[in-house]
């Protein structure tokens, strides 16, 4: 069997894995990389990208359809269809560009990548089976960062009319109708991008509202925006599994009546899990969280020299805490002094409107002393010249000092205002710091200064 050391060892090449291997590799640490897929990881192949290029290419779709239906800017649109195929190839072309960039930004750090699926044998060695045969490296330290996998339903496996995120961003047609199950992330992106695509779409949610982990009041603005687009809705339901033919979802309300939803698709959204089975992990007995490895304010695990990543390490699931992550883990092994102390991490979920979250809502905040306010893109000239008047922008400051703890936001295109909101946390920005800058008109940035304004009590617009 083929042996050889290293100085840092990862395992999987996801956005967690790829930035850690790169990092270190710049700081001059011999690093080797195993993935077993694709570089990229879920995000870049089946997971943000895919699926924000699939949510664009629904969205032109319907504007167009939108447009030849009679359209108030006067736009003409004699017909418009759809090449499902040619869709598909046009996102498979971003994913490829993608990848082969991350694979180009490895080869030029010089961080050695291995395609196979990596073994553990012990907390210092991994086997590693590729196309030439297995082949076992030592490392010095570990990094684990496989990330997660969908969670099926019980009595529902994926396969033939089921199916999870990943085939639901490849289809090689477009069902008629699609049965979503879990009204979070996924379910609503990817429902609200094929009920554009033209596809019918009932959504089954167990909890009693849509985004039931997100803050009620910025959710109600989806909640609209489904029923526009006409989505069905089913809200504290359970499924109850297919129907005799296969071709419609059981559902059971909580009187305990059941329907039968025609679908011949039904896409399973209902949460997923860090990805602990199948590679040896067990065999380092790691004091775990629940399903997800523990990890320390360092990304250390309980074993010395092994460290954890990303989705594996449990939530929030999201790609850039997995980048930030790895990339403080490579900065610790090259020796220097790193703690994982973000004042927040952001969460986007790109439904129609997007909803931002960053910091504490008014809900985290009721403790503090806090105040809050909140601005509508109702009276941004940038969101009346977008077609684009719902939602609005909300701030959450210490009422002591102004410090700014949190933001909100729902509205088209608002998925852009994060960078803002993160920043202006992460630097102990006060409302009247944010008040004092001049923002670029028209921008949908004003309504974050003046939702700053407001809350100081002299707002300008509203
Ligand atoms: P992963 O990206 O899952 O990468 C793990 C890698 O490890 C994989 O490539 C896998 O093949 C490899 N691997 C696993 N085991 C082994 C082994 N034994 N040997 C070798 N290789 C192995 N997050 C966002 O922030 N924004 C979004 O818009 C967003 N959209 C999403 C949309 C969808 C449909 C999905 C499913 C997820 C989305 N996410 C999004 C979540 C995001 O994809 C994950 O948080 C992120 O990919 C986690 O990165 P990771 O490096 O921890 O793991
Ligand atoms: P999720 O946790 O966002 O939503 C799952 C939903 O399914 C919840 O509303 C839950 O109440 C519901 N549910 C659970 N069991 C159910 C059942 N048996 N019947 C009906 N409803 C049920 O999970 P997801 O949408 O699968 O996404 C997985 C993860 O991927 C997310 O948590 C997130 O970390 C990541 N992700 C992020 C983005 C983004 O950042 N824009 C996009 C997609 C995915």
């Amino acid at each position: 069997m083929n042996k050889r050391s290293t100085t840092l060892l990862v395992i999987g090449g996801g956005p967690g894995g790829y930035v850690a291997a790169l990092r270190a590799a710049q700081l001059g640490v011999a690093t080797t990389l195993v993935e077993g897929a694709r570089l990229g990881g879920t995000c870049l192949n089946v997971g943000c990208i895919p699926s924000k290029a699939l949510i664009h290419a629904a969205g032109e779709f319907d504007s167009a359809r939108r447009h030849g239906a009679g359209s108030a800017l006067g736009i003409r649109v004699s017909s418009a269809s759809l090449d499902i195929a040619q869709t598909v190839r046009w996102k498979d072309g971003i994913v490829a560009r993608l990848s082969g960039g991350v694979a180009a930004l490895l080869r030029k750090a010089g961080v050695e990548v291995v395609e196979g699926w990596a073994k553990i044998v012990d907390g210092k060695t991994v086997e590693v089976q590729d196309a030439n045969g297995p082949s076992r490296i030592a490392c010095e330290h570990l990094l684990l960062a496989a990330g997660s996998r969908s969670v099926e339903l019980p009595g529902m496996p994926f396969g033939g009319p089921v199916i999870s995120s990943t085939e639901a961003l490849s289809p090689s047609s477009l069902p008629r109708r699609l049965a979503v199950v879990g009204a979070g992330y996924i379910g609503l992106e990817l429902g609200i991008a094929y009920r554009k695509l033209g596809v019918e779409v009932a959504v089954v949610e167990a909890m009693e509202r849509v985004l039931p982990a997100w803050d009620e009041e910025l959710t109600k603005p989806v909640s609209a925006s489904l029923r526009r687009l006409g989505i069905e809705v089913h809200l504290g339901c359970t499924v109850q599994g297919l129907g005799a033919c296969g071709d419609a979802l059981r559902i059971r309300n909580a009187r305990g009546e059941e329907t039968e939803l025609p679908a011949d698709r039904v896409l399973v959204a209902v949460g997923r899990r860090p990805r602990i089975e199948g590679w040896g992990l067990e065999t380092l007995m790691l004091e775990m969280d629940g399903r997800a490895v523990r990890i320390d304010d360092r990304c250390r695990t309980s074993m010395r020299n092994v460290w954890a990543v990303g989705d594996l390490t449990g939530e929030p699931m999201l790609a850039h805490r997995a980048m930030a992550q790895g990339a403080m883990v490579a900065e610790l092994i090259a020796g220097k002094r790193r703690r994982w102390t973000p004042a927040a991490i952001p969460a986007v979920c790109f439904t129609e409107p997007e909803v931002v979250v960053v910091g504490q809502t008014p809900e985290d905040a009721a403790q503090a002393d806090c105040i809050h306010a909140h601005f509508p893109f109702a009276a941004n000239g940038r969101a009346l010249t977008l077609d684009a008047p719902e939602g609005f922008v909300r701030v959450v400051a210490q009422r002591e000092d102004h410090r700014i703890v949190g933001w909100q936001a729902v509205g088209h295109g608002a998925s852009e205002l994060a960078a803002a909101f993160s920043q202006s946390i992460e630097m102990g920005a006060c409302l009247e710091d944010v008040a004092g800058t001049i923002h670029a008109h028209p921008t949908l940035g004003e309504a974050v200064q003046e939702a700053a304004l407001r809350a100081l009590g002299r707002a300008l617009h509203v």
